[in-house]
């Protein structure tokens, strides 16, 4: 079934130059880039997306993190597409990703992991509203 999902690209990617290359991949891989903007994420966008975190011992860190420079936010639309997006990036902790995810190739760390997916089609739901409306 078409779905879709919203993803960024965080600022440990946008940093390092490598926007183009982590697009190239959804696009060969049947994804539609539908929306796309750039964006320096304000603190209070950061706490509503990540509000399921909030307690965690990562939280100050990732608010910061995702706060810090620009983030590309973009919707992907396809097949499958939560699922597929969450799969060609790979695991949160890059050192367990496959060969070839997104996060195998470019994460720096479990914490600087260069991209975000919805995890479910009511988190996508909620996720494309917070980004793009
Ligand atoms: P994912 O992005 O794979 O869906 P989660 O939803 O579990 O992962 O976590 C959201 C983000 O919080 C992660 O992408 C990562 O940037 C950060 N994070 C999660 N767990 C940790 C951790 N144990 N240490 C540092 N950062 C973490
Ligand atoms: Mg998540």
């Amino acid at each position: 079934m078409a779905e879709k999902s919203l993803v960024l690209i965080k600022p440990d990617a946008v940093e390092r130059n490598i926007i183009g290359k982590i697009l190239s991949i959804y696009e060969d891989n049947d994804l539609k880039i539908v929306k796309m903007k750039m964006l320096k994420v304000s603190r209070d966008l950061a706490e509503q997306h990540y509000e399921e975190h909030k307690g965690r011992d990562y939280y100050d860190n990732l608010i910061n993190y995702i706060t810090r420079s620009a983030v590309v936010a973009l919707v992907l639309e396809g097949e499958d597409a939560i699922k597929k997006v969450r799969k060609l990036n790979g695991t949160t902790n890059p050192e367990k990703a496959d060969e070839g995810t997104i996060r195998k190739l470019y994460a720096l760390s479990t914490n600087l992991n260069s991209v975000h997916a919805s995890d479910s089609k009511e988190n996508a739901e909620r996720e494309i509203k917070l980004w793009f409306e």
